[in-house]
């Protein structure tokens, strides 16, 4: 199976759960309501104090994802943690330029720099784009349209195997408003084609089916086969449902069965 076919499922634990007890027991669960098999990744990406025990507790059926990293390699960065850390406790999927991180701050030219330094190494970048809101002009499209662009500035086509785009409109996503609903498949799916596009033009169109885009906001074991069915994506990003374990095994479990 060509690998930007196979489906991809990364967990958003986000800032949870409370404590590292707690983390365990959560992993646990994961792992014991879930079935795993090679035609499915599933990343796990737990707040980063946790990734050692979520790693034993998981096992290495399970990938292990980071939810941020520094642009920079090493030294006087208080508070940061490097690529090569990441890397050496297991990590393979790093989320960049989420929206929550954006909102603090984190912008374009920074998550460029994020991206240059992870595919330094032979970890995937999972970059996350997505409007705040939509307007009738459609003016969205550009500013998702300048979100990709600039995270790809600079990156060769021989590394875009390791690229990931998370599309995640930050109106869908859970905690971004009561009541968030997940964007229909058919809106994910004019946006999936639109970012194959962006990237079909700046590369080649055979560069840009090396690239995953996979869809996040508002997944959950509801709404993943509608989702599946019509929006195109080849993986979900998932927070909130992500840390209930049985609610996201069975998300694992339907795109298995898909
Ligand atoms: C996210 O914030 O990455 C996300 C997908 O959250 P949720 O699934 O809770 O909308």
């Amino acid at each position: 199976m060509e690998y930007a076919k196979k489906m991809l499922v990364i967990a958003n634990w986000k800032m949870n759960p409370r404590s590292i007890e707690e983390a365990k027991v959560l992993a646990s669960e994961v792992k014991k309501h879930s079935k795993v098999s090679p035609h499915v990744e599933v990343v796990i990406a737990p707040p980063s104090v946790f990734l050692g025990e979520v790693r034993r507790a998981c096992g290495p059926k399970f990938l292990l994802g980071a939810q941020d990293v520094s642009s920079e390699k090493l030294g006087a960065f208080t508070g940061d943690v490097a690529v090569s850390m990441l890397e050496s406790v297991g990590v393979s999927h790093i989320i960049i330029g989420h929206s929550e991180r954006r909102a603090q701050g984190e912008s374009d030219e920074s998550v460029a720099k994020k991206v240059a330094t992870v595919l330094k190494t032979s970890l995937n970048a999972v970059v996350c784009v997505g409007e705040r809101e939509r307007d009738s002009h459609g003016k969205y499209f550009g500013f998702v349209e300048e979100q990709v662009r600039s995270a790809l500035r600079g990156v060769p086509g021989s590394k875009l195997t390791q690229v990931v785009i998370a599309y995640e409109p930050i109106w869908a996503i859970s905690t971004s408003s009561p009541g968030a609903r997940p964007a229909t498949p058919e809106d994910a799916h004019e946006m999936i084609l639109f970012i194959r596009k962006i990237i079909s033009d700046l590369y080649s169109r055979a560069s840009a089916e090396k690239v995953r885009i996979i869809y996040g906001g508002s997944v959950d074991q509801k709404n993943i086969q509608t989702l599946l069915e019509g929006s195109g994506a080849q993986g979900f990003l998932v927070g909130g449902a992500s840390l209930r374990a049985v609610d996201f095994s069975m998300v694992i479990k339907t795109i298995h069965a898909f």
